[in-house]
């Protein structure tokens, strides 16, 4: 393009609030055949509100995985905590918070898987930990202060509260502690399929062997409203739309589905310092992607692909690493970077 082509697109971009950061950029996003998403944050609202909140009997796991019976509950009775668990429709929910008539009086089991994954949760700053925090203190319940905290990016916490290990996570971070999370398996798969994230919490007692499954919380984000018409007006350019995210696959799909996102275009369970190698690969086969994120963890990302857009309220790393940046947290905005560099370019042809 001219410079003058070039200064017009530029300032057209930035009138819409999406600002280039180069007239070379501005020229390359007209060629973008795939874009991939981030989920949380840039597809949905980045804002997760606690959901659900199921307790299991007291099983003891050890590092065998074996479940050995404690106070009675033998492995059959995983299905009766199962089927005994909260639906969504009476989980708490922000609107539905309990008042303090429900909560007065005896502290409920889930109460308790409550109030010790929010103080483990204390220390994190994750948009999945601030819920569940905030759950836990709408429903008037007293947190601790862990003792020792640590994150562990892209699985959960491992935090030290009233002396016992307490885990909140995913899979991975109780299996890596010695904890089976199986017993939570048909609870957790339920809970995905509503879309929701589901986190097992878990305690190692001090001194113990194996530790325990305690229960499972949730928190739900909701699509961005302009999510599904972004999608849709992509593809209907013949661009591939994509999505990656640290979460688990069925949740992903779930939020894919709502959005008309192809589930074979998902690639879930991807650990932050991995989301720029699935970008590497999916541009190996010489696709030319936008990808698309929020987060400090997309930031990598956002360098490799052949152009990196941060979006709305993005933090300054991701802003950093970004040729594009939009904003406005509106997906549709992706739609206008490349029409404008399109529009820019055809000009003066
Ligand atoms: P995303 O890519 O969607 O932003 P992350 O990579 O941050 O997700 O996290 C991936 C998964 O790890 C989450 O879906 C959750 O299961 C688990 N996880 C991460 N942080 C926490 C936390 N603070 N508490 C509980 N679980 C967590
Ligand atoms: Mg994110």
């Amino acid at each position: 393009a001219t410079p003058a082509a070039t200064m017009v697109g530029t300032t057209i971009g930035a009138q819409h609030g999406v600002l280039f950061k180069g007239g070379d950029i501005l020229e390359r996003a007209k060629d973008v055949d795939t874009v991939v998403f981030d989920k949380t944050g840039t597809l949905t609202r980045g804002e997760m509100e606690l959901t659900d909140v199921v307790a299991f009997d007291g099983e003891t796991t050890t590092d065998g995985g074996e479940t050995v019976p404690d106070g009675g509950a033998l492995a059959e009775d995983d299905a009766t905590a199962t089927d005994d668990a909260p639906t969504a429709d009476d989980a708490p929910t922000a609107d539905d918070a309990p008042t303090a008539d429900e909560t007065d009086g005896s502290a409920t089991r889930e109460d308790e898987v409550l109030r010790l994954a929010a103080s483990a949760e204390r220390g994190s700053e994750h948009p999945l930990a601030r819920a569940i925090v905030d759950g836990a203190e709408e429903r008037g319940l007293d947190l601790s202060d862990p003792e020792s905290f640590e994150n562990v990016p892209g699985h959960g916490v491992r935090a030290t509260v009233e002396g016992d290990e307490v885990l909140v996570g995913n899979r991975k971070l109780l299996r890596d502690a010695g904890v089976d999370p199986s017993p939570a398996a048909e609870t957790m798969e339920r809970l995905e399929r509503e879309g929701k994230t589901a986190m097992l919490v878990a305690r190692v007692r001090a001194g113990a062997d194996g530790g325990e499954l305690l229960g499972v919380v949730a928190d739900a984000d909701t699509v961005k409203p302009s999510a599904k018409e972004a999608v849709s007006q992509l593809r209907e350019r013949g661009v591939d739309v994509m999505m990656i995210t640290g979460d688990n696959e069925r949740t992903a799909r779930a939020v894919a589905e709502q959005v008309g996102i192809d589930p074979e275009n998902v690639r879930a369970g991807v650990l932050p310092e991995d989301k720029s190698d699935a970008v590497e690969s999916i541009q190996s086969d010489g696709s030319r992607a936008m990808m698309v994120g929020d987060g400090v963890n997309d930031a990598p990302a956002l360098a490799v692909a052949y152009v990196g857009t941060a979006i709305g309220s993005g933090t300054d790393v991701a802003i950093e690493a970004a040729d594009v940046t939009l904003m406005r947290d509106d997906p549709l905005d992706v739609v206008k970077a490349i029409r404008v560099s399109d529009a820019t370019l055809q000009k003066i042809k």
